[in-house]
């Protein structure tokens, strides 16, 4: 008999609720064994990669059914233990297998099993030779010419994926120019290169920034919450580098997290003027290699600042001195599929594991923070008025009823818009729904094209020509008649950005205009043009959905339009008239940010909304407090916890059938303090070809509902019913459906 324990507890990414023993004995004898190292064991009928989290005596499992450990990965712990002891939390707090949590935080070359090793990232280019010619002799070779110049631009260089970004099937062209020995190729560390020329000046802090600042600087080396509350354009960035100055100068690594689209070129560029050390950045353009290396960087202590989006919290970090959130409101911090976490919730555990401070800032903060931060947990730091010269916009309410509208413009709109573009000004108009129009509909009879997989309108788009449904994506030629009733009179109702494009274009002949939206984005580098197109002044008027919304500053834009804000007044969702509140802020702070002031003007039909009225007249911050007393009388979140169970299959009776024996399961635990509401069908019920069905859980204790999930799942994982049907578990749910 071996002394000491002889059997490794394995994590393996697989959808149960448990580690996996394995035997020892096929290793050398020597082969020290520490957690968070990864193996490689048989599995079923194949093998998988695993994660060794422990050690035990014995197991119980049958001894002759214990299989042997074949593969030793890694002879170092992969990840530290605080880094390891988060996932674990994050593993019971969002009751999702532990093996998933794991392996979803690893770069996708580990998770494969891939040595833990720098390769160096592919980079492209000029040779002096290179330098030295001008495009326009590649007129033949036009896509010569355009790599050519695109290194012109970049005298350092480019990552192959930077490449990616900015131009398709490259390779070729690359290669060619390669032979003229015009361009190079190296493999670079994975790290933000230096930027070219003079570093950044920084400006003096006026007194709320010094103050902010200041406070946070003395929260360092210890474990603590900052909520940085500041209107737009109020100068967070800046109080953000100061604390990050202050953390580089101890000699210790800052995690930044910014939501999905806030990681522009412009924000690195701000970092990499500003300060001259290696910055890794984290985002889902990056190529495998890319990511692995940038993560083993940051895990290092190679970078010394590590900018990443949502799943970037889970980076490993040698010297972690600070995490900063940027927009912690923005619902892009929450995973809404497979392992369900929330980026904010979990930067807020980790920092206190490591103890360090974590920083979240926004001009919206969320309901939750704002209620944190009213109970002292979180040290609420305000910063009320804009950084520079620049002044708070004017904002007023345009009552559109009974006013005749065209393409959803009313007369008092256009008028301003002619105004501020005659003032030689930049127009932003914002509506937050894509395509050419939200439905097709026949004159002749009422019929109106749906999704023939969802419960859902299919969206009119590419002009009028096709179909889509923005909820499972199925796409079709749109109808040339209406399929009920022969008719031909199919009119599009309502207007998406698409539309709204199309009917500028008749208003304002001659004017530059730019669309933002996920249908003039996806080509690579699409979104880079355009905003360099209204940074230029080649566009003046710009139209586009929430993407306009994030962090884009636009010193030239002295008119922002709503078109409509109806939409979210008036939803099932409880969240939905905080998620309004936010984006009407937010895109009226893209007014007037820099020399100029700003006018906003949104159009509703509802005016005298009383959550809309607060907001304009007196703020976001009385907004909040109003919307956070509503919610203390409806006893919902913040004021109690929430956990959605959620079942879809393709027999429609299944999602509810086992959502009601799911709850009996429950009752029968008798939990305490916790409510079970439901089941009922899904909001929208059908969805991609599944029927949907979701079970509620409230609890006025966090413990309360904590302690009935985990054995609960556990037991829902045995059920015969829930092999049948897709089912998942949501705990802090952001969206109600
Ligand atoms: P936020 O992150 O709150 O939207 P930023 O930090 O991006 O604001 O600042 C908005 C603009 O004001 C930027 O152009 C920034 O350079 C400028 N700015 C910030 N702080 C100051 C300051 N103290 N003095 C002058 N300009 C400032
Ligand atoms: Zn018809
Ligand atoms: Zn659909």
């Amino acid at each position: 008999m071996p002394t000491g324990p002889s059997i490794l507890q394995v994590a393996i990414a697989t959808p149960l609720r448990r580690l996996f023993d394995y035997h020892l004995d096929a290793l050398p004898s020597s082969a020290e064994f520490m957690p968070s190292m990864r193996v490689k064991v048989s599995f079923g009928r194949s093998s998988a990669v695993g994660m060794v989290l422990g050690r035990a005596g014995e197991s119980s499992c049958p001894a002759g059914k214990l299989k042997s450990i074949s593969v030793l990965l890694d002879d170092l712990p992969l990840i530290p233990p605080n880094l390891l002891a988060l996932l674990q939390w994050a593993s019971d707090y969002y009751a999702h297998p532990i093996g998933e949590v794991i392996f979803s935080a690893l770069p996708s070359l580990l998770r494969q099993g891939e040595p833990a090793e720098r390769r160096g990232v592919e980079h492209w280019c000029l040779t002096c030779l290179g330098a030295t010619q001008e495009p326009d002799q590649l007129t033949r070779a036009p896509r010569q010419a355009a790599l050519l110049s695109l290194l012109a631009e970049h005298p350092e260089g480019l990552s192959a994926s930077a490449i990616n970004e900015r131009q398709d099937n490259w390779r070729p062209s690359m290669r060619k120019l390669a032979e003229k020995e015009w361009v190079v190729r190296e493999q670079r560390p994975a790290l933000l290169l230096p930027a070219p020329g003079d570093r950044d000046e920084v400006p003096t802090l006026n007194a709320e920034q010094q103050a902010a600042l200041a406070s946070l600087c003395t929260g360092l080396g210890h474990f603590g919450v900052s909520l940085l509350d500041g209107v737009t354009g109020s100068g967070k960035t800046e109080v953000y580098l100061g604390l990050i100055g202050e953390v580089l100068a101890r000699g210790e690594q800052a995690l930044v997290l910014v939501p999905e689209i806030g990681l522009t070129p412009q924000l690195l560029d701000r970092f990499r003027r500003r300060f001259p050390v290696p910055i890794a950045v984290l985002h889902s353009g990056l190529s495998g290699r890319e990511r692995l290396d940038a993560w083993l960087m940051a895990r290092d202590g190679d970078a010394a600042i590590v900018i990443g989006t949502r799943s970037a919290v889970f980076t490993p970090l040698a010297r972690p001195g600070v995490i900063i959130l940027d927009e912690e409101h923005d619902a892009s911090f929450k995973q809404q599929d497979g392992f369900r976490y929330s980026a904010r919730d979990v930067a807020v555990k980790r920092a206190q594991l490591e103890n360090i401070p974590v920083l979240l800032g926004s001009a919206t903060p969320s309901l939750e923070s704002l209620h944190n931060a009213r109970l002292g947990r979180y040290s609420h730091l305000r910063l009320c008025e804009r950084a520079g010269n620049a002044q708070h916009p004017e904002v007023a309410v345009l009552d559109v009823r009974k006013q005749p509208m065209s393409s959803g413009l009313s007369l008092a709109l256009v008028n301003a818009m002619r105004r501020h573009l005659d003032a030689d000004g930049q127009v932003l108009l914002f509506l937050n729904r894509r395509g050419y129009a939200p439905t097709l509909l026949c004159h002749d009879c009422g019929w109106v094209a749906k999704c023939r997989r969802c419960d859902a309108h299919m969206t009119l788009f590419a002009g009028r020509k096709r179909l889509r449904c923005h909820h499972c994506g199925s796409e079709r030629p749109a109808d040339p008649a209406c399929p009920e009733c022969r008719g031909s009179e199919l009119c599009p109702v309502g207007a998406g950005t698409e539309r709204l494009e199309e009917a500028l274009q008749g208003l304002f002949p001659g004017i530059g205009m730019v669309r933002i939206d996920r249908d003039t984005t996806r080509r690579k580098g699409a979104l880079q043009s355009l905003l360099d197109s209204v940074h230029d002044g080649s566009a003046r008027i710009l139209v586009g959905t929430q993407m306009l919304a994030k962090g884009h500053h636009f010193p030239e834009v002295t008119l922002v339009g709503m078109v409509d804000v109806d939409q979210g007044l008036f939803s099932a969702d409880f969240r939905a008239t905080e998620r309004m509140a936010q984006l009407i802020t937010q895109v009226a702070g893209r007014a007037g940010r820099a020399q100029r002031p700003g006018q906003v003007l949104i159009q509703t039909h509802h005016p005298d909304h009383p959550l809309l009225q607060l907001l304009l007249r007196e703020g976001y911050a009385a907004f909040a407090h109003a919307a956070l007393e509503e919610r203390r009388q409806a006893n919902l979140p913040p004021f109690s916890y929430l956990a959605l169970l959620r079942a879809e299959a393709v027999d429609g009776e299944l999602p509810l059938r086992f959502l009601r024996q799911a709850r009996e399961l429950a009752e029968a635990m008798h939990p305490c303090g916790v409510q079970l509401l439901g089941p009922i069908p899904a909001p929208m019920e059908r969805r991609a070809g599944r029927v949907r069905a979701q079970l509620l859980l409230q609890a006025n204790r966090r413990v309360d509902l904590h302690r009935l999930l985990g054995p609960w799942l556990q037991q829902l994982e045995t059920d015969k019913l829930g092999r049948k049907v897709r089912w998942s578990v949501d705990v802090d749910p952001q969206e109600m459906f």
